[in-house]
């Protein structure tokens, strides 16, 4: 049986609406072509087939290769070439193309057709350009040889450094036609002595084995490294473009070069692109030669300049959106190689949204859906503060913009194990290679000595968020003796940097960082998502810094104020002690007279800073061996008083501590006397709580002339009854406080849905309770039974890389597990008390995606840090616009 199934699509054939099936890149292509814009010509062999192969041992599908061949007859009938002719030949261009764009990552062949027997005919055919012709075919040997043929990089690397050398030449221009007649020799020997003489010189047979090459090397592993870093699956496959080759190596009059719509660091509507004459695509984006700003092109040459921006802008207005392109000039006729949605920073994507939305190329809502809420941490991270003024030790491109302090690391896999542990590293590398991008991923910040704004570097730590500086002039790099030398100065792995990835600025030491500003295309979008979402957004705070901040970034609310790190503060902790270890109530409710006035002045702090908002208290959660001496700890000093002869009162104290901590001792303290069961044995600790909190709010009342929403929540409830307990103790404290005061305000007593039984008899537990939060935390601890102390240093971490989980389930919501629980909570809850409030208060509210199955879940409100305010923001309200 034949396969009937179409692997191969002509240029014509093609169009932007076939991406998953062409790949990016070659529907693109086929849409430029579409639209008129001159492309040269090529066909594309799908994903599908790439797929196919794959779940295949590597064995083409029948028919694929038939398909290729004839594909290649009719490229060779429309261009008039023909693969191997001596008289006209045609050279092609093997590129990979993924459905997502993944710069770099995989494998790419230039000038396949070129050989002994038709190397005259492209010198004659460039005018006989000798030279060229040369340069054309030792480069074809070379990336032929390396990426079809695996022959080992430095082999042809060596042999140009020396052919270099002996003559005294620094630059690869420099080498003449003879030159590169002799290298392109050489190489041939070299690649055929690596392969035991198995050099396949048959063109057809060529391009079969380049295009396979190019389908392992989706599997290769930087590829897989950035597929994880971008959560692109595995499955999707590379599509493969084969394309008639044009030349920006023919001469003065030819040139190559990459370009933007728009600056993608800052997003403003200007000139940005670089490019180099005489020179082929692969030396832009590798950063081997440092290339020219695109402006020096209208002097070199003029008409295709000219043309280059009316294409630019062309694209940018069908695509209707930030344009990175690929262009290539041979003999002074623009070619475009590509073009597709450029990365971009964080700052770019909403500058461009907004201006985009100004200038009525796409909607508000559009504009919405474009910016990628976890990309808005980047502009919520420090820079350099302006006041700092020493002077810089070099200055390189503004590459990705921020600021990284971080010590130094010369390797990739050095980088990815320091930063891996934690340890803020600056990545320092002559340039960097996709096979660098697990050392990029965990560094603060990279700093190249070589290598333009849109090497693959730059491209790479841009789309991350990562600091990077590239192409610092004159810095030397010895990367095995682990040192930089920058003017007459050495550093090593123990000296400090600090990158400005805005100015391109490197700084010796440590500079001092200020937290970043926010402008007003920001505060734009976050107006706009306001304007479509449903869900509400609180933030988790505890004190009047953070609650400001998150007011200011949007926060509707506190959904979380945690209590007891305001009992773990040094000043109240022996306070804290003398309410657990007394021995009676009386002691107890002394040590519970230390500590309101502390916590009431904690309140007011809050109250005083969400005036007019909701603010909901939690009362006291932790395990009370927390707040005491650790058990080993204890015993050693005891046995020291006992050996060192301490005073016998001393020892008394400390033994009768001793005892007091071992008979609170748990094994499993998460599992123990924490939450409301603390509560339960203890009401003082709640009822002073209460009074505290009603104390702060009418002092706030008083002073400011409003106050916050109280809402006072009681944690890690799992019986209705613990919740009707709990909330008798909390009303008699508030009502007798209002007594006393001769006022009162509206306040709420709610729970938190925490464990799997709380959800499970939400039904109950909403009987006595006006508002449910869910402590994705805990529930996703108790739900999937893992110890959210241990399970990330531990096999987490393993389960996560050999996807056995798609993701750590602490920081994204296992949303078909415990996100069921989450449901069940909201449906029960509600069925016995519709309209009841919830909201969630774990980790999870500050995840984009977490907020999207929250809104899906019905729920009212997230609240997570203050920082992930403006993200959540914008992933509730693509929530709601998804759902239209
Ligand atoms: C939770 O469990 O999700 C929660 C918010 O409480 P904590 O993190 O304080 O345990
Ligand atoms: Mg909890």
């Amino acid at each position: 049986m034949t396969d009937q199934t179409k692997y191969v699509y002509d240029l014509n054939e093609g169009d932007a609406s076939l991406k998953s099936l062409l790949g990016g890149k070659g529907a693109n292509l086929a849409e430029m072509n579409r639209i008129g814009v001159p492309v040269p010509d090529a066909f594309t062999v799908t994903t599908q087939a790439c797929v196919a192969a794959m779940n295949n041992n590597g064995e083409w599908p029948a028919g694929l290769r038939e398909q290729v061949e004839a594909a290649l007859d009719r490229l060779e009938e429309r261009t008039g070439k023909v693969l191997g002719s001596t008289e006209n030949p045609l050279l092609v261009s093997i590129r990979s193309g993924a459905v997502f764009s993944m710069p770099g990552m995989m494998d790419t062949v230039l000038n396949l057709g070129i050989s002994d027997d038709t190397v005259g005919a492209v010198a004659a055919l460039a005018d006989g350009n000798e030279r060229f012709a040369w340069d054309c075919y030792r480069r074809f040997i070379q990336m032929y040889g390396e990426v079809v043929e695996g022959v080992d990089q430095y082999v042809f690397e060596d042999a140009l450094t020396e052919a270099k050398e002996a003559k005294g030449v620094a630059n690869d221009t420099d080498l003449n036609a003879e030159d590169l007649k002799a290298l392109t020799k050489k190489f041939k020997e070299l690649a055929d002595e690596a392969l035991g003489g198995h050099w396949t010189t048959d063109p057809r047979e060529q391009l079969m084995r380049a295009i396979n090459a190019v389908f392992l090397s989706w599997n290769n592993p930087r590829a897989e490294v950035y597929r994880k870093a971008n959560g692109i699956s595995r499955d999707l496959g590379t599509a493969v473009n084969v394309q008639q080759m044009v030349f920006g190596n023919r001469g003065e009059t030819s040139a190559t070069g990459v370009c933007f719509s728009r600056n993608p660091s800052t997003g403003a509507k200007e000139l940005y692109g670089e490019f180099l004459t005489n020179a082929q695509g692969e030396d832009v984006v590798a950063g081997i030669r440092t290339p020219r700003n695109l402006a020096e092109m209208e002097d070199v040459l003029p008409e295709a300049f000219h043309e280059l921006l009316a294409t630019m802008d062309k694209l940018e207005l069908h695509n209707k959106d930030l344009q990175d392109m690929e262009f290539t000039i041979e003999d002074r006729k623009l070619y475009m190689l590509q073009t597709r949605n450029g990365k971009r920073t964080a700052a770019a994507a909403v500058k461009s949204a907004v201006d985009m939305v100004d200038e009525g190329l796409i909607t508000k809502e559009e504009a919405l859906l474009r910016i990628n809420p976890s990309d808005l941490d980047a502009l919520l991270h420090p820079a350099i503060d302006p006041n700092f003024k020493a002077t810089a030790i070099v200055k390189g491109l503004p590459a990705s913009p921020g600021a990284a302090v971080g010590a130094l690391s010369f390797n990739a896999d050095d980088a990815a194990e320091r930063g891996g542990k934690g340890e803020s590293v600056i990545l320092v590398r002559y340039e960097t290679t996709p096979d660098d991008i697990h050392g990029v991923m965990v560094s603060q910040g990279v700093l190249t000595a070589h290598g333009g704004m849109t090497s693959h570097a730059a491209v790479v730590a841009r789309g991350m968020g990562i600091t990077c500086v590239a192409g610092a002039p004159g810095i030397k790099i010895d990367p095995k003796g682990e040192t930089v030398t920058i003017g007459d100065k050495t550093y090593g792995t123990g000296d400090t940097l600090t990158l400005n990835g805005t100015t391109g600025e490197v700084f010796e030491g440590a500079a001092p960082l200020v937290p970043p500003s926010i402008n007003e295309d920001f505060e734009q979008v976050g107006a706009w998502a306001d304007e479509y979402r449903r869900l509400g957004v609180r933030a988790n705070a505890e004190n009047f810094e953070d609650a400001s901040k998150a007011r200011e970034l949007g926060a509707e609310g506190i959904g979380l104020a945690r209590t007891e790190h305001m009992f773990m503060a040094a000043d109240r902790l022996p306070s804290v002690r003398k309410m657990i270890l007394a021995t009676n109530e009386e002691e107890r409710a002394a040590a519970l007279e230390e500590i309101l006035p502390l916590q009431q002045a904690d309140f007011e702090e809050i109250f005083s800073a969400m005036k007019g908002l909701p603010v909901t208290v939690r009362l006291l959660d932790p395990p009370l061996h927390e707040f005491l001496p650790n058990i080993v700890d204890q015993s050693l000093l005891v046995q020291k008083l006992e050996l060192t002869g301490g005073s016998e009162e001393d020892l008394a104290r400390e033994r009768t501590l001793l005892a007091q901590v071992k008979s609170l001792h748990e094994q499993n303290p998460m599992l123990g006397t924490r939450g409301c069961r603390l509560a339960m044995l203890y009401p003082s600790i709640p009822e002073m709580q209460a009074r505290a909190i009603i104390r702060a709010a009418l002092a706030v009342q008083e002073r400011e002339g409003e106050t916050a929403g109280i809402e006072i929540m009681v944690p890690l409830v799992v019986i209705k009854k613990e919740l009707e307990v709990q909330r008798d103790i909390v009303v008699k404290a508030v009502e007798d406080e209002f007594e006393k005061a001769g006022k009162r305000l509206d306040y709420t007593v709610g729970t938190m849905i925490e464990i799997p039984r709380a959800a499970l008899t939400a039904n109950e537990i909403a009987e006595a309770a006006d508002f449910f939060s869910f402590g994705t935390n805990d529930l996703t601890q108790t739900g999937i039974g893992i110890s959210r102390d241990d399970a990330e240093a531990g096999f987490l971490g393993h389960y996560v890389d050999a996807e056995v989980m798609s993701k750590n389930p602490f920081e994204s919501l296992d949303q078909s597990g415990v996100g069921q629980l989450v449901e069940m909570g909201v449906e029960k809850g509600r069925s016995t008390k519709p309209g009841l409030k919830t909201g969630v208060c774990g980790e999870h509210g500050g995840d984009p995606e977490s907020v999207e199955f929250f809104h899906r879940a019905g729920l009212d409100y997230v609240s997570c840090s203050p920082f992930r305010v403006p993200i959540a923001r914008l992933a509730a309200a693509r929530a709601a616009l998804r759902e239209q």
